[in-house]
């Protein structure tokens, strides 16, 4: 039995840090020992200018003084797409250890994903399909179960996971740990959602655009100002 998911899921597991830890990080360069105490900077005020500054003059290093840990459950092609930001943390299911479940994307009805007209490579960009291409897709989610019988046949038959996972296709959903500071984090959600105010825009699949957009609304969350001064900066980290 095999079953389809439409959305990669991505759960904030742990943070630490915040918008006071930045600008504490920003002022030991100008008040040594003292910057150690995070309410009295608080007390102080002035973080959200010191913030917008930081950023604007790409003082990037402050930061980094924090972390957050995602639990990502996405196809294999996004967490590939993923892993190439190289500035974090990563711990993956393995496929020689453990047998992957039979968990396969496949678009829903609202995904648009018909080329439009004049569609660029550079600027990918997509409409809604016809009925008769959702329904080829449909048609064709019904080859993940041939597969994943494939699958399970050769390991029971006694073949390795790590040989019979050669038949398993990149919409396999796979699990994984993210582990990322602010300052990369920045770089991914500049990279990977699209905004057509941004000072660079971006086209990013959709998907991994779904993922972003999770860790985007956490950032939010955990750094209120650091995030309005990125959106300030128009979406370009320090
Ligand atoms: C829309 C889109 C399409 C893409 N298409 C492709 C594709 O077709 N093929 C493909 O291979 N990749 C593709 N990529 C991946 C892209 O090239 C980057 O690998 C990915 O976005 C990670 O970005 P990054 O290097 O800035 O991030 P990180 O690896 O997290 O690095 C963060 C920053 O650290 C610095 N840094 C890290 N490592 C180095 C280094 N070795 N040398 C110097 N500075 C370093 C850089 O300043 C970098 O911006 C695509 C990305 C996007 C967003």
């Amino acid at each position: 039995m095999t079953s389809i998911k439409h959305h990669p899921t991505v759960t904030l597991i742990q943070h630490a840090g915040g918008d006071t830890m930045v600008a504490a990080a920003a002022k030991v360069s100008t008040t040594g020992d003292e910057a150690r105490s995070l309410e009295r900077i608080e007390e102080e005020g002035g973080i959200s200018g010191l913030i917008r500054y930081l950023m604007r003059h790409r003082h990037g290093s402050p930061f980094e003084h924090g972390m957050m840990t995602f639990f990502i459950h996405a196809p294999i092609f996004v967490i590939r797409e993923l892993q190439r930001h190289r500035i974090a943390s990563y711990n993956e299911e393995s496929g020689r250890y453990k047998q992957l479940e039979p968990v396969f994307w496949s678009p829903d009805d609202e995904r648009p994903l018909a080329k439009t007209e004049g569609y660029k490579p550079s600027r990918p960009t997509f409409e809604a399909g016809t009925t008769e291409q959702y329904e080829l897709i449909r048609k064709h989610d019904e080859i993940y179960l041939q597969i994943y019988e494939a699958y399970e046949e050769e390991i029971a038959a006694g073949i390795g996971n790590e040989v019979a996972r050669r038949l398993l296709p990149v919409g396999t959903f796979t699990s994984c740990w993210v582990t990322i500071n602010p300052r990369s984090l920045m770089n991914v959600l500049s990279l990977r959602i699209h905004d057509a105010g941004a000072k660079a825009v971006s086209y990013p699949q959709r998907e991994i655009e779904e993922v972003a957009q999770a860790m985007e609304t956490a950032f939010a969350q955990h750094w209120p100002l650091t995030h309005a001064a990125f959106l300030k900066n128009g979406r370009v980290g320090p």
